[in-house]
């Protein structure tokens, strides 16, 4: 196997180390350096001999990202950036700021194969899942590159990170490692489309992350026609799943709702959504269908939203209307990778 030294653990480059033939506590100023210092060229790293460097240039490898594109929306500060892998495959990862801060959204896998209708990131399948340093680098690149700290990440870029289950913990883990970024393990979201046996198995790790499901219909059947992984995880598999997961990880979980033009916006659609999650303590974030060219239908009126909006509060939901950011860049996914690749 590959050593791929920024995606392995302290205790994984201690075993590396002492396989070279050196010291162990190289293993953590190593780690420092890629994850603390966010180091990406070992000759920045002055506390090495060149000797020591060789032999770690030629015993290993580092797989991050190389930035493409980038694209500065002109109606807020929200960036996309378009990464080269090493091996030439792309992906795509927003910078957003906040009044609290600068969230990075990423990709998981290159592609998806979800086959959920309305997205842009599945219409090319899936080609392959990231490893954990190529996710941790799409962050580390953005921080680079613009001089920041990111507070606040979500894996709701291109992929379905649960999907991508080792990496995904591996990520996770890497991320908040005191000797590293040292993120706070409740600045991260994860969005998935229902993987229910993944859900049970995160609920096991016991992290406070936020949890957030792609519904976008509370209907079965009608849901099943816009995403087909409802036929492998029914609600009677994944709402059991949710509950289960809140019981031991005690937070409200998200639910996004994408807003289809007389798809999924009537009053039943609000009713289907207040049976569906009656026992579950949500937030529900409604967000106008973004239009990609591979789908015909068009998002639901602003008047419509707020209708919308009012039933789910009148049954008593949490709910907001996600802020648009980057409209003006194709910030939702797998547009600017489908172009790119189209060209
Ligand atoms: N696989 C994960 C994360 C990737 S998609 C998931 O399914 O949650 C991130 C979010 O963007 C999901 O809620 C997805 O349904 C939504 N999304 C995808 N295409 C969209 C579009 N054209 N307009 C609005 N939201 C979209």
């Amino acid at each position: 196997m590959n050593n791929i030294i920024n995606n392995m653990y302290i205790s994984e480059l201690e075993e590396y180390f002492l396989d070279l033939g050196e010291k162990k506590f190289r293993a953590k100023q190593l780690f420092e350096a890629i994850h603390k210092q966010k180091i990406k060229n070992l000759d920045k790293l002055t506390t090495f001999s060149q000797d020591l460097k060789d032999k770690i240039n030629n015993s290993s490898e580092i797989y991050g990202v190389k930035k493409v594109l980038e694209l500065k929306s002109k109606l807020d500060e929200t960036k996309k950036y378009l990464f080269e892998l090493h091996d030439e495959n792309v992906i795509e990862s927003v910078l957003m700021k906040y009044k609290y801060g600068y969230t990075v959204c990423i990709s998981t896998q290159v592609g998806c194969k979800m086959g959920c209708a309305f997205c842009a990131s599945t219409k090319k399948g899936l080609i392959r899942n990231l490893y954990a340093s190529e996710m941790l680098d799409e962050i580390y690149e953005i921080e680079r590159l613009n001089d920041i700290n990111v507070s606040n990440i979500v894996l709701m870029g291109s992929g379905e990170a649960l999907d991508n289950f080792d990496e995904l913990i591996r990520f996770i883990e890497l991320i908040s490692a005191k000797e590293g970024k040292n993120l706070s393990k409740r600045n991260i979201t994860i969005s998935t489309c229902g993987l229910a046996d993944k859900i049970l198995k995160l609920a096991e790790y016991d992290y406070p992350i936020t949890l957030t499901i792609s519904l976008h219909n509370a209907d079965e059947e009608d849901r099943k026609k816009i995403m087909p992984i409802t036929r492998k995880y029914p609600f009677d598999e994944l709402i059991p799943a949710l509950k289960e997961y809140q019981a031991k990880i005690n937070k409200r979980i998200s639910f996004e709702y994408v807003l289809i033009d007389g798809l999924n916006d009537s009053y039943q659609s609000a009713l289907d959504i207040k049976n569906l999650l009656k026992d579950i303590k949500s937030h529900i974030n409604l967000i106008p269908l973004n239009k990609i060219k591979e789908y015909d239908e068009e998002p639901s009126t602003s008047e419509n939203i707020n209708k919308f909006k009012k039933y789910l509060e009148d049954f008593g939901f949490n709910v907001t209307i996600r802020r648009e950011l980057g409209a003006d860049i194709n910030a939702s996914c797998g547009q600017l990778r489908n172009n790119y690749l189209e060209q």
